[in-house]
């Protein structure tokens, strides 16, 4: 670990060359969303910085092969943490949990973002095999009025839907080291 720091610290001097690979790194797996937030930077219907996609156009994926390439490229490296996230839900990926498993047989903690909307008893279970480490759930609301105009678009169901969701989860993960935030931002 301290190599590693003084790795980093001289790359940071140096500026032209890195003398090793960070701690974590975080890995966008797809651009597909399900939702439509209006502060989002990537499908805001307000913003819309790029064309919003519709949830079933799989060409931006993550393939399993250069899944692999990057995590056997970042283990190389020395980074011992994965954040699996996207410009969208990765949760509508439905290889997600094969991604988990790779990177769980590699060695990597790994970290997945959501916005809870896909959590379902099948995805949980398959989500407690792969041997996930974090789930970090966002839900930007705290009432169903502030749900409606967070998400306008969205199943409005999905505000008290989530958090039992949640507490299944809870239930399923109890005494494992399996650790599950939620942001809650309003
Ligand atoms: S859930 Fe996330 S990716 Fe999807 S629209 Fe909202 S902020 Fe963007």
């Amino acid at each position: 670990m301290f190599v590693k720091k003084a790795q980093l610290l001289w790359g940071l001097f140096n500026g032209d060359y890195a003398f090793a690979g960070p701690f974590s790194a975080t890995v966008d797996i797809t651009d597909r969303c399900n939702l439509r937030c209006p502060g989002c930077l990537y499908h805001s219907p307000i913003i819309n910085k790029i064309r919003p996609r519709p949830d079933t156009e799989k060409s931006s994926d993550i393939s399993l092969s250069l899944w692999r390439k990057t995590c056997d490229e970042l283990y190389a490296h020395g980074t011992n943490t994965l954040v699996i996230t996207g410009e969208g839900e990765p949760l509508l990926y439905d290889q997600v949990f094969d991604l988990i498993s790779i990177a769980k047989e590699r060695g990597f903690f790994v970290i997945l973002l959501t916005n809870g909307t896909k959590l379902d008893t099948r995805n949980m279970r398959f989500m407690v095999e792969s041997q996930l480490d974090v789930l970090r759930v966002t839900i930007w609301a705290n009432s169903i009025a502030e749900y409606r105009r967070t998400y306008p678009d969205a199943d409005l169901t999905n505000y008290h839907r989530v958090p039992l969701n949640l507490k299944e989860l809870a239930i399923i993960t109890d005494g494992s080291e399996f650790r599950l935030q939620t942001v809650l931002l309003c």
